[in-house]
């Protein structure tokens, strides 16, 4: 089962999107931490995502599809894979379209996270992340070792500092909200959830609304 998770920075879709990978039994896939694995480890596709990762706007198409056909392209992913933020433009979800044909699927469900902006912006800037896991957590300082004893420190990313928090939420509805129309205009499985409440109550809904 090939499920894109859809909406705004902060809605969730990293947190849910491994409880659903993990109730499937299948692996998630966030180009976000691929690209922040890359940043970390100076490569040139890091080189090339810094600045624009920085000032929260989006990487340029040709960088996400071919991220998105090297991840499709893995064994693991046979029996389906969680697409959390691998999709973001509409020339993506063409992209997407285009790389599930080609290895005879489709994507089944699009699952999308409802949910307030000022609810979003609290998140984001209360949020710090694991430098070594790339875990959110809420209401920690950042520089104290994660609380998951993993061996990392919480940061706060360059991209949840408030300007940049602004244009991201600015890029969604210019650039993302419109993928939404077009998934809909295509007659996919689109389902909506109130991605708002306790984390436990949104996965069921998210489950629900996957068909288990
Ligand atoms: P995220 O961790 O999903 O919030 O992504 C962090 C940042 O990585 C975004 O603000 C973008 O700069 C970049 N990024 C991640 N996924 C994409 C994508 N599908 N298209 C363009 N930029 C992306």
């Amino acid at each position: 089962m090939i499920v894109v998770l859809l909406g705004p920075p902060g809605a969730g879709k990293g947190t849910q999107g491994e409880r659903i990978a993990a109730a499937l039994g299948v692996p998630k896939i966030a180009t976000g931490d691929v690209l922040r694995a890359a940043v970390k480890a100076g490569t040139p596709l890091g080189l090339e995502a810094k600045g624009f990762m920085d000032r929260g706007d989006l990487v340029p198409d040709a960088v996400i599809l071919g991220i998105m056909k090297e991840a499709l392209a893995q064994p693991a992913q046979a029996a389906g894979v969680i697409l959390d933020g691998v999709v973001r433009t509409v020339p993506q979800a063409e992209g997407l379209a285009q790389v599930t044909r080609e290895i005879g699927k489709r994507v089944d469900v699009v699952l999308v996270f409802d949910i307030a902006d000022e609810l979003l912006v609290a998140r984001l800037s209360g949020r710090t992340t694991c430098d070594k896991t790339q875990k959110p957590f809420t209401g920690l300082t950042p520089g104290q070792p994660c609380p998951d004893a993993c061996g990392g420190t919480l940061v706060r990313r360059a991209d949840d500092e408030p300007e940049a928090i602004r244009n991201r939420l600015r890029v969604y509805q210019a650039q993302t909200a419109p993928v939404l129309d077009w998934y809909v205009a295509q007659g996919a499985n689109v389902q909506r959830i109130d991605a708002a409440g306790s984390f436990d109550d949104v996965t069921a809904r998210a489950l629900r609304a996957v068909g288990r």
